[in-house]
């Protein structure tokens, strides 16, 4: 397969309103590759009215789709998985294209939204209610759980078709339309995935995209026909579209944040080593859960610094359809705050041990896989989300201290601990502020068990049994039949 992009594989950027490809409007957004900064494709940022008819589609759409029953739209969704199976090479390829990453990630990622397809569609079939003893005889209380209605998402680019896919296919198991804006970076493989819905029996409006940036975003999170809004990107954003709600509708909210690893004396180092050169770089560092911060217990820091630097130094760089370990970062902003975040460090006090720097001879946006000692923990990139290929790591000595650092910053998405000792499993696990903890590996989330964030990093849970909630809402139900 090529590594060069080529125009005719780029699909033409329409929105998808009612089962027919509309224009959203005059091209106006320029869809660059970050690997060589040529521009791929232009979509327009698709105003209000456009908006507008994509929701009133899903609003139509809704009685007929509420009323099919969990195993017809299991059907649904395992065809769409096959689908996606079918489609997987140019569907990974059209992420990579437009944000970077290696190819064989995006491969991984697209295998991934065909089992979240599978997953929901098994899990809708297990949507279980309740019956509830009354005092009264005569009279019994079900508990049903019922679609939410009619949904709005709005996903970043940093997994472009994952983050759409938790959503999308959660929201049609449970009996929901929804409306989907895709990051302005990466359209095209939600263009291309929505290609494939009507083949697999996915009835018209039930499922619709409009493409744009923030004129498409704002317009959708403050439309007041929604019955839930659901985001996946940056804090600032998601405070944003809370504030421009048009009525208290129910939120997800996924907002990322800063992740610590703390690693303990009782540690196996090299496992912590692979871990955090894995969680901190894979997808060039741009992911909600990557490794930012790192505390090493002192009796073990120099130790760890060595072997992390020498992991880092070693991964290589390179266009992602090369399929190297790190790509290009998506864009300028990323590379720009990566810089700051290590000068900032720096000034403080702090040494590079790898990398440090963005390339100079290389077009497009990169920055170099980041290892920076002795980090302070008021730093920019000790207590601030850097979202690039950046790892600090700072020293410390009780595990009071250690966890009063990877608690005192806002975010509360995602933590990593690295120990043997069963008491600082349990009791530094319990003690951290965070939605997801992963002990001695490196995955926290997995398809199967609840994923969300707390304090700054937002609310809510996507994938299990809690992801498929998120999209039904409880009724109670008093029956006096006697
Ligand atoms: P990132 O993708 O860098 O995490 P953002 O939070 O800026 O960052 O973007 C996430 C999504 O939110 C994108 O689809 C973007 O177009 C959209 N968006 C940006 N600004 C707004 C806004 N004010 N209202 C609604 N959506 C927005």
């Amino acid at each position: 397969m090529s590594t060069m992009s080529t125009k005719s594989e780029m699909p033409e950027p329409r929105n998808l309103v009612a089962g027919r490809w509309v224009s959203g409007g005059e091209p106006s957004v320029a869809v660059v590759n970050p690997a060589d900064g040529q521009v791929l494709t232009t979509i327009p940022d698709t105003a209000a009215e456009g908006v507008d008819e994509a929701v009133r589609a899903a609003r139509a759409a809704l009685p007929a789709w509420r009323s099919t029953t969990p195993f017809q739209r299991a059907a649904v969704l395992h065809r769409l998985a096959t689908a996606v199976r079918g489609d997987l090479e140019p569907l990974a390829r059209l992420i990579t294209l437009e944000m970077g990453k290696p190819i064989g990630e995006a491969r991984g990622e697209t295998a991934k939204l065909a089992d979240a397809f599978d997953y929901y569609a098994e899990e809708g079939v297990r949507v279980y209610g309740e019956t509830i003893p009354n005092e009264q005889a005569g009279v019994t209380s079900i508990v049903r759980h019922e679609p939410v209605g009619v949904v709005g998402a709005i996903t970043p680019w940093n997994y472009p078709l994952e983050l759409i896919g938790w959503k999308l296919a959660a929201a049609l198991a449970a009996g929901c339309t929804i409306v989907v804006k895709p990051s302005e970076y990466t359209p095209s493989s939600a263009v291309r995935l929505f290609g494939l819905l009507a083949g697999a029996g996915v009835p018209d409006g039930v499922a619709n995209l409009v493409l744009g940036a923030g004129t498409a975003g704002r317009a959708l999170a403050s439309h007041p026909d929604l019955d839930k809004l659901a985001f996946t990107g940056s804090g600032a954003t998601g405070a944003a579209i809370t504030r421009s709600l048009a009525k208290a509708i129910l939120t997800s909210m996924e907002l990322g944040g800063s992740c610590p690893q703390i690693v303990t004396a009782s540690a196996d180092l090299d496992e912590a080593v692979a871990g955090c050169a894995r969680r901190g770089f894979r997808n060039a560092g741009q992911i909600c859960i990557a490794i930012n911060r790192v505390y090493v217990q002192r009796e073990v820091h120099a130790a760890f610094v060595d072997k992390l630097t020498a992991a880092v130094a070693a991964l290589s760089v390179g266009p992602g359809l090369d399929d190297p370990d790190v790509g290009p970062v998506t864009n300028a902003e990323i590379r720009d705050r990566c810089a700051a975040h290590v000068e900032d460090a720096v000034a403080r006090g702090a040494q590079v041990r790898a990398g440090g720097h963005s390339p100079s001879d290389l077009e497009g946006t990169w920055f170099s896989p980041t290892v920076v000692d002795d980090v302070p923990p008021d730093s920019l990139l000790g207590s601030q989300e850097t979202f690039g290929p950046v790892v600090g790591v700072t020293p410390y000595d009780t595990a009071e201290e250690a966890i009063a650092l990877a608690n005192g910053t806002d975010a509360g998405l995602a933590a990593y601990l690295y120990a043997r000792d069963l008491g600082e499993v349990f009791s530094i696990g319990h003690a951290l502020e965070f939605g997801n903890v992963a002990v001695n590996n490196p995955d926290a989330g997995i398809m199967n068990a609840p994923y969300g964030g707390r304090k700054g990093s937002g609310h809510g849970s996507e994938h299990g049994r809690e992801g498929l909630h998120a999209y039904l809402q409880v009724k109670h139900l008093r029956i006096r039949y006697g």
